[in-house]
C-alpha cells in the first residue's frame, strides 16, 4: 500500500477542504436551521426568492433530506407514497451564527441556503417593502427567532436590523475561503440545486412503494417516512 493514513500539516489542510467540496457537491450547501429558543442574524444575498414544492424524507432515522416534488408537472412517487410536501422560498444567506465544530475549533459567517414557508414568505414581504430595503432584499440583516419547537426551523419571527453594502458583504468572507469575491456573494445555482429527480430515482429513494392501499404498501416503505414538523431534535444537531 502507498499511500499513508494520516497526513499533517498543509497537505492535511488541503484534504479537508477537498472533503468539504465533495461533500457539499453531493449535498448540497447546508440549510440555515434554528434551534428552539434561539435567534441568528443572517444577511440576504439576493431578492427574488426561488419558490418550488418539496417532500422531506426521514431516511435511516434522519430528517434533513429534500427532493423537489415533481407534481407541478409530471408524477410524482413521492406524492403517489402519501408523503407530505411543502411549498417553499430559497434564498442564499450569510449565518453570522457562531458554531463550534467537533474539532473544538468555531466557524462563523457561513453561505448557506433559506428555504422558508408560506407563513415567513408574507412576514418577509411586509418587511421588505421599508425606506431602506425598498422591497430590495440584498444585503439586508435580519434577525431570526424560532420561539418554540413547534414552528418551521428556520423560526417564525423576523426582525429587520439594517442594510449593508457589497462591500460589506465581500468582508465576511472566510479568510481561508478559495472562492473569488464575486463568486462569495453570488447566490447559490437553484435550478441546479433543486432539479427534480428522475420518477425512477424517486420511486426508488420511497422504496419503490407500489400503490398506496396495496398489501405491500407499508412494507414498502418503512425506513423512509415524510413530514414536516415530526422531527427530533437530535437529528437537526447534525445537520448545523
Ligand atoms: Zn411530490
Amino acid at each position: 500500500m502507498s499511500s499513508e493514513w494520516y497526513k499533517t500539516g498543509d497537505e492535511g489542510y488541503k484534504q479537508v477542504q477537498k472533503i468539504q467540496e465533495e461533500r457539499q457537491k453531493e449535498y448540497g450547501p447546508r440549510r440555515f436551521f434554528l434551534k428552539p429558543n434561539t435567534s441568528a442574524k443572517v444577511t440576504f444575498l439576493d431578492s427574488n426568492g426561488f419558490y418550488f414544492h418539496e417532500h422531506e424524507l426521514q431516511i435511516d432515522g434522519k430528517w434533513g433530506h429534500y427532493f423537489t416534488c415533481r407534481r407541478d408537472f409530471d408524477e410524482c412517487p413521492l406524492c403517489d407514497a402519501g408523503i407530505s410536501v411543502s411549498y417553499g422560498c430559497a434564498y442564499t444567506v450569510i449565518d453570522h451564527s457562531e458554531y463550534q465544530t467537533k474539532s473544538g475549533g468555531s466557524i462563523k459567517n457561513q453561505k448557506k441556503l433559506l428555504v422558508i414557508k408560506p407563513t415567513v414568505v408574507n412576514k418577509l414581504a411586509r418587511k421588505r417593502e421599508n425606506e431602506q430595503l425598498k422591497g430590495n432584499l440584498t444585503g439586508a440583516v435580519f434577525l431570526f427567532t424560532r420561539d418554540k419547537k413547534e414552528e418551521c426551523r428556520t423560526g417564525e419571527d423576523l426582525e429587520f436590523i439594517k442594510k449593508l453594502s457589497q462591500k460589506d458583504l465581500i468582508k465576511f468572507k472566510p479568510k481561508d475561503s478559495k472562492e473569488s469575491d464575486a463568486d462569495w456573494i453570488k447566490p447559490f445555482d437553484y435550478l441546479a440545486l433543486f432539479a427534480p429527480k428522475s420518477v425512477e430515482e424517486l420511486r426508488k429513494i420511497s422504496g419503490q412503494a407500489p400503490p398506496v392501499g396495496s398489501d405491500d404498501y407499508q412494507g414498502a416503505v418503512a425506513g423512509v417516512t415524510g413530514g414536516s414538523q415530526e422531527y427530533s431534535e437530535d437529528n437537526i444537531e447534525d445537520l448545523l
